[in-house]
């Protein structure tokens, strides 16, 4: 007989309504109620696990009970409603820790996840995916954004045969020419290497030889290689997918990847690795990177850019995405000298 714990209660006989005030012992195999000099063995005995502030009762098979303080507690080995009631209280608590990973999970995800996953599945995706996705994608801007070049046939065989050389026989970016007022002065890659260039970029080139539209096409092409916009497109592909999931409409995923790339704002490093990109491969080719400082400065010029901080004066310019125009002026010009 060993005396475990014991607690000052009201008990109630279960006839009358009056509580007395005893108390109530605890013992290896039996409850005790001093004063009433009352035993209950584990087997008669009911307990109601203490659910927040509601007190906990403790019911014999006489029919009588006794009520803790609201600040005390405690379970009998093996009591089954005890058990039950931990297991409900167990799985609240699993739900709401459920709950709490599913939100840091998304947090992380929305901040440096996605950033992990693009990289390690860009990839990953099969050749005949970044193709399809690239050509409707170009399909779509055609049909709402984009028209014809109207740019002479000769000049264009002249911007094509620079590239080709530039290119050296690498067969993986094909060029197109494209006017668009929306575009702009303008020019972009699509993942599957397909450089769209816009005629009012080109009337912007002052060199015959079209050495600045050369640096911007080799700065596209770095953002094939590095697969930025692939990335981009998991990213957000990804994210709305999430957010759809989780408010439970998927609307977003559709939308979220045309204007991924129509709206394709890279990361001040991802225009950084580009246009390092372009600067070694202009070098390597033996291409002076003034001219893409000159192309650069046209741009400004014509977009009546007056300050450096007044460089968002066009909805879609190429200065959109690239935010540092000034920056990126002098890093071409350094390298130039
Ligand atoms: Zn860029």
């Amino acid at each position: 007989m060993i005396l475990m714990q014991s607690f000052n209660v009201h008990y109630f006989d279960g006839k009358s309504s009056s509580p007395k005030n005893v108390t109530l012992e605890l013992h290896d195999n039996f409850i005790h109620i001093t004063k009433l000099n009352l035993s209950y063995e584990f087997r008669d005995i009911k307990i109601r696990a203490k659910l927040k502030n509601t007190p906990q009762t403790v019911s014999f098979a006489d029919g009588s009970y006794c009520e803790l303080e609201a600040s005390d507690f405690f379970s009998l080995p093996n009591s089954r409603e005890d058990k039950f009631i931990l297991k409900i209280e167990s799985k609240i608590k699993y739900a709401f820790m459920s709950f709490i990973v599913l939100v840091l999970f998304v947090a992380f995800y929305l901040t440096y996840g996605s950033a992990m996953l693009a990289n390690i599945l860009s990839p990953q995706i099969p050749k005949n995916i970044v193709e399809n996705i690239s050509k409707q994608t170009l399909e779509f801007l055609d049909e709402h954004y984009m028209s014809e070049s109207k740019l002479d046939k000769k000049r264009q065989d002249a911007i094509q045969k620079q590239f080709d050389k530039f290119l050296n026989e690498n067969s993986d970016f094909k060029l197109h020419f494209r006017a668009s007022e929306f575009f702009g002065a303008n020019a972009f890659a699509l993942p599957n290497g397909d450089i769209v260039l816009f005629d009012d970029l080109i009337e912007l080139e002052e060199d015959a030889e079209f050495r600045g539209i050369i640096g911007i096409l080799a700065h596209e092409k770095g953002h094939v290689v590095y697969m930025h916009g692939l990335k981009l497109l998991i990213k957000s592909s990804v994210s709305s997918a999430l957010i759809g999931y989780l408010l439970g409409d998927f609307s977003g995923l559709v939308t979220a990847f045309s204007t991924a790339l129509i709206d394709a704002k890279y990361s001040r490093e991802n225009e950084n690795a580009a246009d390092s990109y372009a600067i070694e491969s202009m070098k390597h080719n033996n291409i002076s990177t003034k001219y893409v400082t000159n192309m650069f400065t046209a741009i400004v010029k014509n977009n009546d850019l007056q300050d450096k901080t007044d460089y968002k004066t066009r909805e879609y310019s190429i200065l959109d995405s690239h935010p540092l125009i000034f920056e990126r002026i002098e890093k071409f010009r350094k390298n130039g000298e």
